[in-house]
């Protein structure tokens, strides 16, 4: 789906010259501009010095006898390469005899080849043959110069690694934490960590790695005047006897200003959707969403992260939210609070129905918890006295409620369902309450000749317009094969009575929330994404289809249409849970996203880029969901 779910080595840089297809023979030039970046000019030099030597080198990308075979080069080390081996990849038409080296390879039917070749020091050559089966031939050459070279990291002239460095911004405290430091830095030496003003000096503990070291140092905050900004810099010493015995201050610090608790801002949500995560850790696609948050929701801020604010909920709990989805309440104001006294659920058209007073503008969040039956609301700044608690008659998935005043300042309802099979729900602030709804299913009869008759399935073709996706192999374009596999789905479930929704139905660009709400506001069932991988290193590493959920209320959904796209003859890579894609976090229906397989391996690609195969999945992604509308019927 998304491209970085690997690094993925793409040492690429396809040079002018010997990896063109052209037909007259040319010399390989290598283009400076296309090397990575010299980290020194030392290397800059040596890349300028290998330029200029295989510029010289006459090599040829030639159909042979003057026709219009080809073959070419999609993948090659850079002109001056430290590396003694590299994956050469390389492409041709399909079918033909092909070969790297001399050494005779499997050709996929997406056209490429490949061969792990092994350099000797110097000059080498790496030549490419095509032959197709009416006996026309090309062959492609490219020069590179290997050398030798100890790759690991000295320790002098001493280094700090910045990208490295904890505290990765400045930051805003309550007295009595503690700040930790942390970075990477020249091996086996001495740090120290400087703290203005105050003049105060910290020694760093060191712990050694391979060609580097581990620096650590807390730094407790508790005397720091509370108010001032002090600021954190390091310094590295050479080891008694080090070669240099100069002091290295890199150019770097942090600012770390502790408040007093009433001294921190209330802050007033301000955007749709706005994330709160339980951490600042840096996964990809975000950190662990605890809730997203409505314009107006009144927050308490406890610190400040760079560009996040730390949200104090109660005395236990917390959560981070962006500094851009908030605005700054000025002068006086109190963090609302109120008590609860009476709450209840009934029947409505489409769902049933929870109330529950919403008197002031609060943080709340709803834990969705399908092995325990049940939807779990949690309201910060809310007090209790609730003994009235009424159920109106007519309840269809809801059982009851109960709740409990977890901490003095947490409030939580129990929405207790008489099922874990639900069809979605919905919570928002209705005037002075906060309403929950839980759907009613849709009504069908599975053995009828038309299934799906009377379900709406939304369809997310992945990415699309100026957003590609990843990119497979030999070039196949992913939002290309989501749209290709979305539309066969639709097809499909149409077929057999669904009313379908295309959430993208050309290739055009949309942003993720916009999808989500599409698909929401269409009154759609179901939403399945479609997607496909990309990641590993090497064209046979990582393979295989998977299936994610992010609401654990969607688990059996990706679990039976996992099930059948292994029937595809298609890898296990496995059921994700979860995870965070936009998309697919919907609570209001059924929501999975499909990774169909991987675009980065060469078996997984060349099934992908084959439409019959495509077909396959689409009647398999719809049996998954046959499977799993008989699996919820009671
Ligand atoms: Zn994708």
């Amino acid at each position: 789906m998304i491209k970085n779910l690997f690094i993925i080595a793409l040492a690429t840089a396809v040079i002018a010259g010997c990896s063109t297809t052209g037909r007259t023979g040319k010399t390989a030039v290598a283009d400076p501009a296309s090397a990575k970046v010299a980290a020194t000019d030392e290397e800059a030099a040596a890349t300028a010095a290998a330029a200029e030597k295989l510029a010289a080198i006459p090599c040829r990308c030639d159909s042979l006898g003057n026709n219009s075979a080809w073959v070419r080069f999609l993948r090659l080390p850079e002109p001056l390469t430290f590396q003694s081996q590299f994956d050469v990849l390389c492409k041709s038409e399909y079918p033909a005899a092909v070969s790297i080296n001399g050494q005779a390879l499997k050709q996929y039917k997406t056209g490429i080849f490949f061969s792990t070749v092994s350099f000797n020091e110097g000059v080498n050559m790496i030549t490419a043959e095509a032959v197709y089966p009416d006996g026309r031939r090309a062959v492609c050459e490219h020069a590179i110069i290997y050398e030798k070279r100890d790759m690991s990291r000295q320790p002098f002239p001493l280094w700090i690694e910045k990208r490295s460095f904890e505290p990765s911004s400045d930051i805003e405290l309550l007295p009595g934490e503690v700040v930790k430091v942390s970075f990477r830095a020249s091996k086996g030496q001495v740090a120290w960590l400087d703290i203005k003003p105050g003049r105060k000096s910290i020694k760093c503990l060191r712990d050694d790695f391979a060609d580097y070291s581990l620096y650590r140092a807390e730094v407790p905050v508790r005397d720091f005047a509370a108010g001032v900004t002090h600021f954190l810099s390091v310094r590295l010493v050479p080891e008694a006897g080090g070669a240099t015995g100069v002091v290295y201050r890199p150019d770097l610090s942090r600012t770390v200003t502790v408040r007093n608790p009433e001294d921190f801002p209330l802050v007033r949500v301000k955007n749709d959707y706005s994330r709160l995560v339980y951490n600042l850790g840096a996964p990809r696609l975000g950190g662990p969403i605890r809730a997203e948050l409505g314009p107006g929701v009144v927050l308490k801020t406890s610190g400040r992260i760079g560009a996040s604010y730390r949200i104090r909920l109660s005395n236990t709990e917390s959560g981070f939210i962006s500094v851009d989805d908030v605005d700054f309440l000025s002068g006086g104001k109190m963090q609302p609070v109120y008590n609860v006294t009476s709450m209840s659920c009934g029947p409505a058209a489409g769902g049933d129905v929870v109330t529950i007073p919403y008197l002031e503008p609060v943080p709340y969040v709803v834990y969705p918890d399908p092995d325990r039956k049940r939807l779990v609301i949690t309201m910060f700044g809310v007090e209790s006295a609730s003994t009235w608690v009424t159920h109106r008659r007519g309840c269809r998935m809801i059982d009851k409620l109960t709740w409990e005043q977890t901490t003095p300042e947490t409030f939580r309802v129990y929405v207790n369902l008489n099922t874990s099979n639900i069809w979605g729900y919905d919570i928002r602030p209705v005037g002075r309450n906060l309403v929950l709804s839980v759907r009613y299913p849709p009504v069908l009869d599975l053995s009828a000749e038309k299934p799906f008759t009377g379900l709406k399935i939304a369809i997310e073709a992945g990415h699309g317009g100026s957003n590609s996706g990843a990119i497979g192999l030999s070039g196949l374009v992913e939002k290309e094969i989501n749209l290709d596999l979305s539309l066969r789905l639709g097809e499909l479930c149409a077929s057999m009575g669904a009313e379908v929704v295309q959430v993208r139905d050309s290739d055009r660009d949309m942003a993720l929330l916009a999808k989500r709400d599409t698909a929401i506001r269409s009154g759609a069932h179901m939403l399945i994404s479609i997607h496909a991988n990309a990641g590993g290193s090497g064209y046979l590493s990582v393979s295989g289809t998977s299936t994610y959920w992010h609401n654990p209320f969607w688990a059996p959904l990706a679990q039976a249409i996992y099930e059948r796209l292994l029937e595809t003859g298609l890898g296990e890579f496995g059921v994700v849970g979860s995870f965070n894609y936009t998309v697919t976090r919907a609570s209001q229906m059924p929501a999975v996203l499909v990774e169909q397989a991987f675009m980065t391996h060469a078996e997984d690609e060349e099934r992908l880029a084959d439409p019959e195969f495509r077909q396959l999945e689409a009647e398999k992604i719809c049996q998954g969901i046959i499977d799993y509308l008989k699996e919820i019927k009671e």
